[in-house]
């Protein structure tokens, strides 16, 4: 063990969430140790941006690299249904982009080192505690094992879900959207729509949890995904390109015809168990943003923009725990407003499988289209007092109503 350094703020991952954590916690003057075990640039899956996201990206003042990168742009979602027999387009708020996550991981890390995030490469593996506080960490790197000092410890480690995994924060918990397991892969030569709109994120679904993504992630590289039920995964394929292959014999037609001359670049891939949530996630000297303590579903692109929207909340209730010297009220308020949007979020998308052509209907119902295409542009946690949430919620209790009668 070698002599500690003190941190205001240790951050575990740097994921779009330790990092905008990191650069925000930075401009408020604290001191910020980010601590990544990955070499970067690394594969990470999550490629569709919500406009939320982008409006962030501009704000870090980003726009210019994220079109050097070659990132296209998103002009919304094609959402086509069961055997194409229904189809809807979902605008973006704002301009947003569609990205390659190591290069989009790799620029934010950049970002945050220009603000003065130090970085240190390595694997956390334990918490140090002084009675009931957190007020460190332990890290593995180049062989050597590290003690560092925080006055916040931030579990920003993704699925990984560091600070559960070690009874800090809540078990892991299971959510409705749980039982998917996801097979995906990147492409060349997929055929696409004719421009302005051959940048969409494409979304094809059959039935409930059996869907498939096409993301175009660079000006020649497509992201495929297909989504299904774990007891189906494991009754029909033995691997990620079974289930690719039986998502493309059994989804849409659309997407064999899509792929009919592409070339897979790359492995595929299959992840479960992606889906959860962790109580409590905040506590005496820590917090968890990100993947780090809730995922609910990938369908609706949500979770770059969550957790980039939850690294910022954190940097306000750090940084007023700190000055105050109050170890609660601003990690509550962080706890609350963060369940408030995920809970809207996670009643979005549960209405959407239970109901998917009726939510078709919402997109063109006058009364309701604006808000809805707010809250799938990221705005589930700036939505007090709207309409739509209430609507979808109360359709949802009164179909968990009907299923508990029988
Ligand atoms: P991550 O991006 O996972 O970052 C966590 C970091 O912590 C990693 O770099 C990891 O190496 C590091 N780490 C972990 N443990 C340790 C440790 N002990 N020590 C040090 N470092 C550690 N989101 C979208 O916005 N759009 C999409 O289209 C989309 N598609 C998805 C499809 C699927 C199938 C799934 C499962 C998710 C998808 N997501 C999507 C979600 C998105 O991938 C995540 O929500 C997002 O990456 C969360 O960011 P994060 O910073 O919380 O965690």
């Amino acid at each position: 063990m070698d002599q500690f350094k003190s941190y205001d703020v240790v951050i575990i991952g740097s994921g779009p969430a330790g990092s905008l954590c990191g650069i925000e916690c930075r401009k408020k003057g604290l001191s910020v140790l980010c601590i990544e075990k990955d070499e970067f640039p690394r594969f990470h899956i999550g490629e569709s941006l919500t406009g939320n996201a982008g409006q962030i990206i501009r704000d870090l003042g980003l726009a210019d690299e994220m079109n050097a990168a070659g990132f296209p742009d998103k002009p919304g979602v094609n959402v086509i249904g069961s055997l194409s027999k229904n189809e809807f387009f979902i605008p973006i708020l704002a301009p947003t982009w569609q990205v390659r996550r190591s290069d989009f991981d790799n620029m934010l890390k950049r970002r945050a080192l220009e603000h003065g995030v130090e970085y240190q490469q390595g694997l956390v593996k334990d918490v140090i505690k002084h009675e009931e506080k957190v007020v460190g960490a332990i890290y593995k790197a180049d062989g050597v094992e590290h003690q560092v000092r925080s006055k916040v410890l931030v579990d920003a480690s993704g699925q990984n879900t560091f600070l559960s995994r070690k009874g800090i924060a809540g078990k892991r918990e299971i959510e409705f959207f749980s039982q998917q397991i996801a097979s995906f892969a990147h492409y060349k030569n997929v055929e696409r729509d004719l421009p302005p709109f051959s940048t969409n994120t494409t979304i094809l679904y059959s039935k409930q949890y059996h869907w498939s993504w096409i993301i175009p992630i660079s000006p020649d590289t497509d992201s495929l995904g297909i989504v299904i039920p774990k007891d189906l995964y494991y009754k029909e394929c033995k691997n990620p390109d079974d289930a690719i292959e039986w998502g493309m014999e059994h989804i849409s037609p659309e997407i064999r015809r899509r792929f009919k001359n592409a070339e897979r670049v790359g492995e595929s891939q299959s992840m479960a168990d992606f889906s959860y949530r962790i109580e409590p996630f905040v506590g005496d000297g820590w917090l968890c943003i990100g993947d780090a303590h809730r995922f609910l579903d990938p369908i609706f692109s949500y979770g770059v923009s969550f957790a980039m929207k939850e690294g910022i909340k954190a940097a306000d209730a750090i940084k007023r725990a700190i000055d105050g010297n109050d170890w609660k009220t601003p990690f509550y308020e962080y706890r609350d407003w963060s369940n408030g949007g995920q809970q809207i979020a996670a009643d979005l998308i549960r209405y959407f499988w239970i109901y998917p052509i009726f939510f078709g209907y919402q997109m063109q119902n006058p009364d309701l289209r604006d808000e809805v295409i707010r809250l799938l542009g990221g705005c589930c946690f700036d939505c007090e007092g709207w309409k739509a949430p209430t609507i979808f919620r109360n359709a949802i209790e009164e179909y968990d109503r009907k299923q508990m009668a029988g």
